[in-house]
């Protein structure tokens, strides 16, 4: 059942801004959406009108139903959690947590029980009688988290919750968040612009660009069959190879390269598009590339290349090394072959 819906969504700021410009989003219930993009591309924006922090110019939001688009925030059942924790310097962390329950009204016995449970799936135990001030940024983003979480609210609402904390911190914490996500079942919109985050967390990731959604779908699915150039590229690490050409007679042709299309594909000029992981050295291979640079990066490298149809970059294992200058022969499997309109992307 569609739980959250955002129905052609605009915001344009006082000055002019168009940050937003027309998203359609539909979440179920209990789905982790990830909204994923550079930066400016419109995601915090976007969480904003669902909190109820801006109203959009024009479009509606739906909630469980009920049409919210002009609530204000206290008015909607949302948890937020911002990058800046905001926790409240002068409340020990014990009422920190408690006080969205203090501010409902909700008897004293309650709220200790369930302060103390959510301090016990949080690990916050020993830090009660502190002050914010008193902790580090890690246990200060714990506490903004249980402050959220402790209020089971219709839908959680969180801004680049991990980006101010270190490597190991932020992968401790992004398995917190999901863990209590799935436990609570409670729906997530989630922003960020780290597709590591986004991939690892995401029942469906949500790329945006230029305040429209490029593409919506589990991560694989964006990965593996992304809808256009700009997803292709800004989805991994590095983002897709590509070559221009033409497709013709159920081939592809660029520059003396023909490949058989293993798809059914219209006539016309035509993007090839290969993820570096894909290619590999191969005596038979089709594509000629000089090694320009090989990047050691522990676990893989990273082969740079150029050929005549411009720079490659090429994944390997860390066991391959690859002398600078040298000549390779390049193939991949047709099937990982992407193609794009190189007009539309
Ligand atoms: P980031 O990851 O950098 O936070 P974002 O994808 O979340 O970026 P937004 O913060 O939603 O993007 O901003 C979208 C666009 O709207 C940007 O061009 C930004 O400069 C502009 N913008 C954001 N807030 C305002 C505002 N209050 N007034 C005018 N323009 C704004």
């Amino acid at each position: 059942m569609s739980f959250l819906v955002c129905q052609a969504l605009h915001k344009t700021y006082a000055d002019g801004t168009e940050a937003v410009k027309g998203i359609d989003l539909v979440c179920a219930e209990g789905e982790f959406a990830v909204l994923l993009g550079p930066s400016g591309c419109g995601k915090t924006t976007t969480l904003r009108m669902l909190a109820g922090l801006e109203i959009p110019s024009t479009g509606r939001i739906k909630l469980a139903g009920d049409d919210i688009t002009e609530l204000s925030p206290t008015e909607r059942d949302v948890g937020f959690v911002f990058q800046f924790y905001a926790l409240y310097p002068h409340l020990k962390i014990e009422e920190n947590i408690g006080f969205p329950l203090a501010s409902m009204g909700i008897d004293k016995a309650e709220q200790r029980r369930r302060i103390a449970e959510i301090v016990e799936r949080l690990n916050l135990r020993g830090l009660l009688g502190r002050y914010p001030r008193q902790l580090s940024g890690g246990d200060q983003q714990r506490v903004a988290l249980a402050r959220a979480m402790v209020r089971q609210p219709q839908i959680y609402l969180m801004d680049e919750p991990l980006g101010t904390l270190d490597a190991d911190l932020r992968l401790e914490m992004r398995e917190l968040i999901r863990v209590q996500q799935l436990e609570s079942g409670i729906t997530t919109v989630y922003v960020t612009h780290d597709q590591e985050e986004a991939m690892s967390l995401a029942d469906r990731v949500v790329v945006m660009e230029g305040g429209r959604i490029r593409q919506d779908g589990p991560a694989a699915t964006v990965y593996d069959e992304p809808a256009d150039l700009f997803v292709a590229h800004f989805i991994g690490s590095p983002g897709m190879n590509f070559v221009a050409g033409e497709i013709r007679e159920g081939h592809f042709f660029a520059q003396g390269l023909a490949l058989t299309v293993a798809r059914n594909l219209r006539a016309g000029p035509a993007t090839l598009g290969i993820r570096p992981e894909f290619i590999r050295p191969d005596d038979g291979g089709v594509l000629r590339a000089k090694v320009v640079m090989d990047e050691y990066l522990g676990s893989s490298r990273t082969v740079h290349l150029q050929s005549k149809y411009g720079r490659l970059l090429m994944r390997v294992g860390d066991e391959q090394v690859f002398a600078v200058g040298a000549q390779i022969a390049l193939s991949w499997p047709a099937e990982r072959a992407c193609f794009f309109d190189p007009d539309t992307g």
